[in-house]
């Protein structure tokens, strides 16, 4: 019988089981949850509380180990999802490991990819046994289960491993949150069988959503099973930070004290210290390479967005209490410059100090509970650090603004003088939809001229496809949405045919704050926004409409979606988001499309974008004008794919086009290089539409 089975049944308490790690705490906090303690892992020891680098693929991004080492990290997360697809297990087998592998020779712990396939909703079938997912790599269909995940942990040679879990967002309703504990607490049995008597510690997780009583049940069981450690699950995924707060001090409270105790994915400086102060000795979280990425640093005086123009000139350190590399040896103009001409040093440079902004954080919160001075220090740094989560601190004197701005990340709403509200990237400065009322401009490009109601009223056909090339704020597909549902109500005879919408996006916050200010959205007054932000997927209650939200970039998602019928194809411009407006772009697109039949509709009118889309193979036409615009453009596999019954098909480029583009100063996209321009021109002369 499997040791686990042995303990469940005997009702033997981890206790008396002896943990992998051998947690011995140096300090408790009076007035606090609050501790300090060790533990040593096959790789050496762990000082606790700690932050752990998430190093997703064998590396934390843009930094070398050396900076890692230098700066404190002690232990690393490595994914075990995206490690599975890339480089694959086989690699870490012939090395011995990742420690080997990527030349690090601390602790790595690895989470199981629960967290990873559950939130791929489209390419996953899950069951009992695990989950069925298809790489986005290549294609290739993958078995997640307990032993499949442990056993590629051990491939990875990892030091701490967890087990499988069912992850549902923690907003999720009680029938779906009390069967994804169930289906946890199974797999943590079989995750421990799985791991037998290998060296390496394995951690529990403790699921059931925001249901104390849930938790609480789901924390008796999985502390009943003989884990070396135990995380709590399901948090940082939908919550306000209150519930997360309640939830984490509930569990904590009910986990053993003698085990590490690890918040997963968790969180800003605040968040970090709440959580401490609630007995939580682990963390991990991404936050400190993804916000360099974007030009933030978090400093002792708060967070600094170092792509502002304030920080020109600026010939001082980024923090001046910072003795890093990056504050040691370079300006805060020279960081602005790189993050503006978007070197990869910029991003290194941000990340190091960052790493080191936290790692300081975490000793001195430890130093603060062996002195006895915990509490007090949690009193003021709370409060204190709300602006280190903050916003801009150079920002406290800002000049006079015309209103309160509605913010979120990068985004934030613009109200035109005519009363219609859009979503502008800072950043960039690109407004989706800049030319006129976002809803009437969907209207009009994408769901009148694509003839998306005729096309439903198709009695018997299979299935429509739609791909939302950019969800932003979900303006082209709620059009199509609401298009679907007058239909449904004007359309009598016979069934409509089904619609399923694909939503491609990479950052949700251009959706969030618009719902967030929904007010100025009349589109959004629907459940399906919220609920493709929760799930990722909306169904209607006919049955007939499927919406699915692919988060991630476009080109690495698409393979995972059906081939559409119909593309809105509504990415920011190619000044900000060059990869989907190149030759290569549309050649793949097209060759995922070329068996069948499909139209593109864009704003775009480029000259060099049309003959890119010629030159990959589509037929290129005009398409209706979007006022101010006269026109806009419309690419398909086949000619045929304008022609829908009833309506005349819209013109396609002619050789009145061809003659102004041999003229045209831009016939040749970004990308093409010289050597390369002769045979791409011949390729549009060529191409059938002309002859
Ligand atoms: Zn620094």
């Amino acid at each position: 019988m499997p040791i686990t089975a042995l303990c469940y049944f005997n009702g033997f308490q981890p206790k008396n089981v002896m943990s992998r790690l051998n947690l011995s705490i140096a300090a408790q906090a009076s007035g606090s949850g609050a501790r300090a303690a060790e533990f040593t892992t096959q790789h050496g020891k762990v000082l606790t509380p700690v932050f752990m680098p998430v190093g997703t693929q064998a590396t934390v991004k843009c930094q070398n180990v050396g900076t890692l080492r230098d700066s404190g990290s002690t232990v690393l997360l490595a994914n075990t999802y995206h490690l599975m697809l890339r480089p694959g297990a086989e690699v870490f087998r012939a090395f011995g490991g990742i420690h080997r592998f990527m030349n690090w020779d601390k602790p790595v712990l690895t989470d199981s990819g629960g967290y990873q396939i559950f939130s791929l909703p489209h390419a996953c079938k899950m069951n009992e046994k695990g989950a069925l997912f298809q790489s986005y790599v290549d294609g290739r269909w993958f078995l997640l289960s307990p032993e499949t995940s442990i056993q590629m942990q051990k491939d990875i040679g990892s030091d701490i491993m967890m087990v499988l879990d069912q992850c549902i967002p923690s907003t999720a309703n009680r029938v779906a949150a009390e069967a994804a504990m169930d289906l946890t607490h199974r797999w943590a049995r079989r995750s421990l069988d799985a791991r037998g008597d290998a060296p390496a510690a394995l951690f529990g997780i403790v699921q059931g959503a925001a249901f104390p009583d849930l938790r609480e049940k789901s924390a008796a069981y999985i502390t009943s099973l003989p884990f070396d450690g135990f995380a709590v699950g399901g948090l940082a995924v939908g919550e306000t930070k209150e519930q997360r707060e309640d939830l984490t001090e509930a569990a904590t409270a009910l986990l053993p004290r003698d085990r590490p105790r690890y918040l997963m994915g968790v969180g800003t400086p605040v968040d970090v210290i709440e959580a401490v102060h609630r007995g939580v000795d682990m963390f991990d979280c991404i936050i400190p390479t993804s916000l360099a990425q974007r030009g933030t640093a978090y400093t002792s005086i708060g967070r600094l967005h170092m792509r502002r123009g304030l920080y020109r000139l600026q010939d001082v350190p980024l923090d001046p209490d910072c003795q890093c590399p990056t504050c040691r040896h370079y300006s805060r103009a020279y960081i602005h410059h790189l993050i503006k001409v978007e070197e990869v040093l910029g991003w290194h440079l941000l990340g190091q100090h960052n790493l080191y902004f936290y790692h300081r954080m975490m000793r001195e919160i430890r130093a603060n509970v062996v002195s006895g001075q915990f509490i007090d220090y949690y009193k003021e740094k709370r409060e204190s650090w709300a602006h280190v989560d903050g916003d801009d601190p150079d920002a406290i004197h800002p000049r006079p603004r015309p209103a309160r701005r509605m913010l979120l990340g990068d985004y934030e709403v613009l109200t035109a003088p005519q009363g219609f509200s859009s979503v502008r990237q800072c950043s960039s400065g690109e407004v989706m939809h800049s030319v006129s009322d976002p809803a009437e401009e969907s209207r009009l490009l994408y769901i009148e001229q694509s003839r998306l109601d005729a096309r439903l009223r198709i009695s018997g056909a299979p299935e429509l496809v739609i791909w939302d090339v950019g969800l932003g704020a979900a303006t082209n597909a709620m059009a199509a949405v609401r298009c679907f549902e007058e239909s449904l109500l004007t359309h009598t005879s016979g069934a409509l045919r089904s619609l399923r919408i694909v939503s491609f996006e990479r950052d949700l916050d251009p959706l969030r704050l618009a719902i967030r200010h929904s007010a100025r959205f009349p589109h959004l007054h629907h459940a399906a926004p919220s609920a493709m932000l929760r799930n990722a997927h909306w169904e209607h209650a006919s049955g007939l409409l499927q919406w699915d939200l692919l988060e991630g970039d476009f080109l690495e998602k698409m393979n995972l979606a059906a081939r559409p019928d119909l593309i809105f194809y509504d990415p920011f411009s190619f000044k900000t988001d060059g990869p989907l407006w190149t030759t290569e772009t549309f050649l793949k697109l097209f060759r995922a499309m070329a068996d069948g039949e499909t139209s593109l509709y864009t704003y775009s009118t480029s000259t060099a974008i049309r003959a890119a889309l010629l030159w990959a193979g589509f037929y290129v036409a005009r398409g209706v004008p979007i006022p101010p615009k006269t026109e806009t453009t419309v690419a398909c596999t086949r000619p045929e794919c304008l022609h829908v019954a009833g309506y005349p098909p819209l013109p396609l480029l002619d050789r009145h086009w061809l003659d102004r583009w041999e003229r045209s100063g831009a016939k040749v996209p970004a990308g093409v290089t010289p050597d390369e321009q002769a045979d791409f021109e011949n390729r549009i002369r060529k191409h059938p539409q002309f002859s």
